[in-house]
């Protein structure tokens, strides 16, 4: 059995992982190790068998015994952890949630419903590095799936609104916190029905201006009850990373673009955080090569993967389906508001919600892992594509 070293387990992305992992079975598969940079030596999660105490996520050594690493720590532990690994000889894959590695040449972006074959050429050129995509990024490809798979796409805009848990487990609690205490603020005034609306208004305002709330997580300001229309790095171009990350890692999972044979779709992003505690939607404006009906549209979005579930464009469904609270947890990935806009019959309009914590991150990871596990090599073997192909949703 191969030995799977697990990094990051007790996160938001690795606890999501682990259970899915339990649910698939897939332990029964590996010899897992689970390794942490705070927690060494204590007991491991929980599992149906015994696994070894928790290993030190910085010892070389430990780590390099290991046939494949799954990562979900972070992208400062992949810079600093990554390195030594290689230059200490280590020669496993190295599977990874973390941006750092996602755009090197020595590296592919996993999401194998959009682009198992991309993922096969790459392990039969002996690539060991299999990264997950940026949350937004992969919830919105599998969503749009259809649309890329039928090269549909002329160009497309994404407005997002990303949730607390985007950013991890400190920042849901901060978002929470944030709730509780602006709700504390105003409790005797709630509880009146005959308080004054602006003075409730008042009260809540001075408390997310007041430098009270903890706001350490969102850069110092509020969440609860506002917006942050930023999120990442500051390129200096007017665009956040996240929105870069939005054109490029499209392209790179689709196999467009440089390095590519097929030119790269223009895709540009404004990336917002909301007060949703998972999963993040985009609204999307899409300039189709083509003005076709909007029936056959929905049919080839729905066709394109078994998780893709097109929402009939109307008002309750719409309230009811296409939401986080009714996404979080789940595989599914709705698809709706879709209509043509009216300056042209190319012109789409469509709405998409995803678990990012599934889909977005521990979904493609874990079966990136089985994948490697069901190829029976650590040595850049192609699986068998019926083999591949049957791995477990
Ligand atoms: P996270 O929740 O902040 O967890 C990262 C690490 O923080 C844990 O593995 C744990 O490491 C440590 N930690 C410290 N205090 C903790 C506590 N009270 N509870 C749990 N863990 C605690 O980060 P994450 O959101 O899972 O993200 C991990 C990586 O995945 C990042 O690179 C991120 O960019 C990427 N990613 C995240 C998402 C998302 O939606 N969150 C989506 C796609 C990709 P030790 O055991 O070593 O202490």
């Amino acid at each position: 059995m191969k030995r799977v070293g697990i990094i990051g387990w007790r996160g938001m992305v690795g606890s999501v992982l682990l259970e899915r992992m339990r649910a698939e079975r897939d332990f029964d598969r590996m010899e897992p190790v689970f390794f942490s940079t705070t927690q060494a030596g204590s007991a491991g999660p929980r599992l149906q068998r015994a696994s070894a105490p928790v290993g030190d996520a910085r010892d070389i050594g430990a780590l390099a015994r290991m046939d494949i690493l799954v990562s979900c720590q972070g992208s400062d532990y992949t810079t600093e952890v990554y390195p030594k690994l290689r230059a200490a000889g280590w020669s496993g894959y190295w599977i990874d949630a973390a941006k750092t590695l996602r755009m090197n040449d020595d590296a592919v972006i996993v999401l194998d419903p959009v682009n198992l074959p991309l993922i096969r050429r790459a392990l039969a050129r002996g690539i060991r590095n299999f990264i997950g995509g940026n949350c937004t990024v992969s919830c919105m490809l599998m969503g749009m799936h259809g649309l890329f798979e039928h090269d549909l796409v002329e160009w497309m805009t994404c407005a997002t609104y990303q949730a607390a848990s985007g950013g991890g487990a400190q920042h849901m609690r901060e978002l929470l916190t944030q709730f509780g205490l602006l709700n504390a603020e105003v409790r005797d005034l709630l509880a009146d029905p005959a308080a004054a609306i602006l003075e409730i208004d008042r009260r809540v305002l001075a408390k997310q201006t007041g430098g009270t709330l903890p706001m350490e997580n969102f850069g110092g300001v509020p969440l609860a009850g506002n917006l942050i229309p930023w999120i990442d790095r500051d390129l200096g171009n007017g665009m956040s990373l996240e929105e870069w990350k939005g054109g490029a890692e499209t392209n790179r999972i689709l196999g467009r673009g440089a390095g590519f044979a097929a030119a790269a779709t223009p895709i540009e992003s404004l990336c917002v955080r909301v007060g949703a505690m998972r999963c993040h939607s985009q609204a999307l404006t899409i300039k189709l090569r083509k003005d076709l009906p909007l029936e056959e549209i929905a049919g080839i979005l729905a066709s394109a993967n078994e998780w893709v579930h097109v929402v009939p464009n109307e008002r309750e469904r719409s309230m009811r389906e296409l939401t986080p609270a009714a996404v979080t947890g789940r595989l599914h990935i709705p698809v709706g508001r879709l209509r043509k806009l009216s300056i042209g019959g190319e012109y789409l309009a469509a709405f998409t919600v995803g678990d990012q914590l599934l889909w977005g991150a521990a979904e493609p990871l874990r079966r990136m892992l089985r994948i490697l596990l069901e190829c029976g090599s650590t040595h850049g073997e192609e699986p068998a594509p019926e083999r591949a192909s049957t791995v477990n949703a």
